[in-house]
């Protein structure tokens, strides 16, 4: 439980985001982005799941798709606000399957292929995989970071991982840790990559927090103000 923040919206938390974003824009050097080499950074957000792939569900029935791309479409708006080019591996719950594509197992197939090679196309990339969790027992809450195995990404996981907890969750215990070989996405990109795991569907309380538009949006504030911290400490490195 969250003593001091239960039942309302953390309204200071937005506004002291708000102002680290702001801040930490402000502080990048226009020349340093442009002599961060030949491929400004993209951010690359990944709702996870979607099509016929609906991910874990909730109690009720929420489905983990459907919160990875509000997640996910918050944090487009808030990061265009600050002038991050931005792809997303989808925009809505319906994906546009190939007809070759006829078995559910070739169509996620399909479905991931489609996702790397979007990735991997896109120069400059920077991976922000959007997840919820879920475990057998309803205990469980609060986010994980987990991270790719290419240069930046652990360093990119830590410092977003230490944010969401000072922020959102600050009894959280677990670390930022890098993630399964299973995890084709993840494995198979080339660039920075960050899956976040953002709550557990299995914990009936945060079910409910991250169904909300306003959890939402703290969310999406939190990995938003965390990429534009990242960046500028590479910017800082490249020029320093
Ligand atoms: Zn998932």
């Amino acid at each position: 439980m969250h003593p001091k923040q239960s039942g309302k919206p953390a309204a200071p938390l937005l506004f002291l985001v708000c102002a680290v974003i702001i801040g930490l824009w402000a502080a990048l050097p226009a020349a340093a982005v442009e002599n961060a080499g030949a491929s400004p950074p993209v951010l690359v957000v990944d709702p996870g799941h979607g099509g016929l792939d609906g991910g874990a569900t909730a109690a009720d029935g929420s489905l983990e798709s459907a919160i990875n791309l509000a997640i996910a479409l918050r944090v487009r708006a808030l990061a265009r606000l600050f002038g991050v080019q931005v792809r997303l591996t989808r925009d809505g719950e319906e994906l546009d399957y190939p007809p070759e594509a006829e078995t559910v197992h070739a169509k996620k197939v399909w479905d991931q292929k489609r996702r790397v090679a979007l990735i991997r196309q896109t120069e400059g990339a920077m991976l922000l995989s959007i997840h919820q969790n879920k475990y057998p027992d309803a205990r469980p809450r609060g986010s994980q970071v987990l991270y790719a195995r290419t240069p930046d990404s652990a360093a990119w996981a830590e410092l977003t991982h230490a944010n969401l907890i000072a922020a959102l969750c600050k009894d959280n215990r677990r670390v930022a840790a890098p993630i399964s070989e299973d995890i084709y996405l993840m494995r198979e990109i080339d660039c920075p990559g960050i899956l976040v795991e953002c709550g557990f569907l299995s914990n009936p309380q945060e079910a409910q927090k991250l169904k909300s538009p306003g959890y939402q949006l703290e969310l999406a504030l939190v990995l938003t103000a965390s990429y534009l911290q990242f960046l500028s400490t590479q910017f800082q490195g490249d020029t320093g």
